[in-house]
C-alpha cells in the first residue's frame, strides 16, 4: 500500500513542487520588464500627481497634500505596509521678485529668488554690478573688492548627457552667495545653472556659510546674462533688484515608506527611492514627480507578484531633497539598519529613458552583473562597468553609512532646459520613455532582491 501510494503520489509531488520552485530570476527580470512596458501605470501617477496636487515645496501645505496622495496611492498597490516619518524643517516661500537695469538702458530682467535666500528691503537694493564671467574670477576678488555692488557670475554650465555639467556648476549657485558676500556684495545674482536659451530662470537651494553676511540671491534667465555681460562690456550698469521671500519656522515634512517583504530573507532590504517634493514654479514632473511614478510602479509590481523575491523591496519617497533635509533625516534615523540595507539607488533624473546602469564595484564583471546586462539588453539598456559616483542626493546619507548604492543612468540631454523653472510641466513627459526607465529599474530592483549577492565591497 505504502509503495503504491508513494508511486501514486511522487508525480503529483513533483509537479507540485515544480510549480512552487522558483523560476530563474533572470526569467522573473524579464517577465516584471515587459509587465512595466505595458503598464500604464508610471504615467498615470505622475499624471495624477502634477494635476492634482501641482507644485509640492517642502514644508508647506501642497507638501502635506502630496503625502496625503502618496499614502492613499501606496495604500491601494499591494504593500505590506505604508507609512510616514517625519522631520521638521524651516519651510521658505517665495514672495514677490523682480529686477530690471537701471542705467544705462533702463529694461526688466528675468530673474527668480534661490531657494533659501533671504529679502531684500521691502524697496529693493538699487547698485553697480559687479560682472565675473567664471566663477574663479568672482573667488580671485579680494576681501572688500565688491563693497556695495551686486556681484553677478555668468559661467554657463555644460550640457552632457549624464548631467555631469550641474555637479560642475553647482558651488556658483550653493556657495557663491556667500563668497560675494566675504569680498563685501550686497546682493548676487548668476547665470541659471541650466542649459536652455528660453527666458525661464531656474531656481535651486543655496547654503549660506557660517560668518558670513546673508544676502539676497537670485538666477537669471541665460538670454538676461548675456544681456548683462554686453551691457557690461560698454561701462557701468546699475540694477535695482527686489525679492520678498519669507521663511516658516518649525515645519515639518515626511518621508512615505511602502514594503513589499521579501519570501525568504524579509531583514534584507533593496531600496528605491524618489523625491516627493518640488520646486514651486512649475509642477514638478521631471524633477522628481517621474521619479516618484518610475519607483512607486516597480513597487507596485513586485508587491503583486505571486511570488516575491526573496528580499525586501522598499520605496521611500523623500520629503524634501530639494531642501537637503529629507535624506539626512532618513540617513540618521536609519543608521542602526544600515547594515541590512544590501543596495539603494534613486530615481531623480527625469522621465527619460534609462540607457546604462552602474553597479557597486563589488559585483563588477559578476554573475549578477551578467544576468542584469542579458536582461537590460532587449530594452535598450547596458551595464555600465564603471563605479557610480553616488546614487542621489536622498541617499548620499546611507553611502556615507556604508550602504551599497546603485546608478541607473537616464538620458539627461535636456534635463537641464527645464529642470527647476515653470517649464517642468507634464507635457514634456513622453510616456514611452517612461515605462521603459519603470522597466529597467523593475528588472534591476527585482533582481538584486532575487539575489543572494553581497554588494558591499569587501
Ligand atoms: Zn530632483
Amino acid at each position: 500500500m505504502r509503495m503504491w501510494g508513494a508511486a501514486l503520489l511522487m508525480p503529483l509531488a513533483a509537479a507540485l513542487s515544480a510549480a512552487q520552485a522558483p523560476e530563474p530570476a533572470a526569467t522573473g527580470a524579464a517577465r516584471i520588464a515587459q509587465a512595466a512596458l505595458r503598464d500604464p501605470s508610471s504615467y498615470a501617477l505622475v499624471e495624477s500627481l502634477t494635476t492634482e496636487v501641482g507644485q509640492r515645496l517642502a514644508g508647506t501645505a501642497a507638501d502635506a497634500r502630496a503625502v496625503e496622495w502618496a499614502k492613499a496611492k501606496l495604500g491601494a498597490m499591494g504593500f505590506d505596509d505604508v507609512h510616514t516619518e517625519s522631520f521638521p524643517l524651516t519651510a521658505w516661500i517665495r514672495g514677490a521678485e523682480s529686477a530690471e537695469v537701471v542705467a544705462p538702458a533702463p529694461q526688466k530682467l528675468a530673474l527668480t529668488a534661490l531657494g533659501g535666500s533671504v529679502a531684500t528691503d521691502a524697496d529693493g537694493i538699487e547698485a553697480e554690478i559687479a560682472l565675473f564671467r567664471t566663477y574663479a574670477e568672482l573667488l580671485a576678488a579680494s576681501q572688500g573688492a565688491l563693497a556695495g555692488k551686486i556681484a553677478v557670475v555668468t559661467q554657463r554650465m555644460v550640457r552632457v548627457q549624464h548631467g555631469g555639467g550641474y555637479g560642475a556648476a553647482n558651488p556658483i549657485r550653493r556657495a557663491g552667495p556667500s563668497e560675494a558676500a566675504k569680498r563685501g556684495a550686497v546682493a548676487y545674482l548668476l547665470r541659471s545653472l541650466g542649459t536652455d536659451d528660453h527666458r525661464l530662470p531656474h531656481t535651486g537651494a543655496l547654503s549660506y556659510a557660517e560668518g558670513a553676511p546673508r544676502i539676497p540671491a537670485a538666477a537669471l534667465s541665460n538670454p538676461d546674462a548675456d544681456q548683462l555681460e554686453r551691457l557690461a562690456a560698454r561701462g557701468p550698469v546699475r540694477v535695482r533688484l527686489l525679492l520678498a521671500p519669507r521663511t516658516q519656522e518649525n515645519a515639518q515634512s515626511w518621508n512615505v515608506v511602502a514594503e513589499a517583504k521579501g519570501r525568504a530573507r524579509p531583514e534584507e532590504i533593496v531600496l528605491i527611492g524618489a523625491h516627493l517634493d518640488s520646486w514651486d514654479l512649475g509642477t514638478g514632473a521631471i524633477d522628481d514627480g517621474a521619479g516618484v511614478a518610475i519607483v512607486a510602479t516597480v513597487g507596485k509590481l513586485i508587491a503583486s507578484l505571486p511570488q516575491r523575491p526573496q528580499r525586501t523591496v522598499r520605496i521611500v519617497l523623500f520629503g524634501a531633497e530639494e531642501m537637503d533635509r529629507s535624506g539626512p533625516a532618513y540617513g540618521a534615523a536609519h543608521e542602526g539598519e544600515a547594515r541590512r540595507i544590501v543596495l539603494a539607488s534613486e530615481a531623480d533624473f527625469g522621465a527619460r529613458r534609462v540607457y546604462a546602469v552602474l553597479l557597486p564595484t563589488a559585483v563588477a564583471g559578476s554573475d549578477f552583473a551578467k544576468a542584469l546586462a542579458a536582461t537590460l539588453a532587449p530594452l535598450g539598456a547596458f551595464v555600465d562597468p564603471r563605479a557610480p559616483l553616488g546614487g542621489g542626493d536622498d541617499i548620499h546619507q546611507l553611502q556615507k553609512a556604508g550602504v551599497p548604492v546603485a546608478y541607473l543612468g537616464q538620458n539627461g540631454l535636456d534635463y537641464f532646459d527645464i529642470h527647476h523653472t515653470a517649464d517642468d510641466t507634464l507635457d514634456k513627459i513622453d510616456a514611452r520613455e517612461l515605462a521603459q526607465a519603470t522597466a529597467v529599474w523593475a528588472a534591476f530592483t527585482y533582481l538584486a532582491a532575487e539575489s543572494d549577492v553581497d554588494f558591499r565591497a569587501k
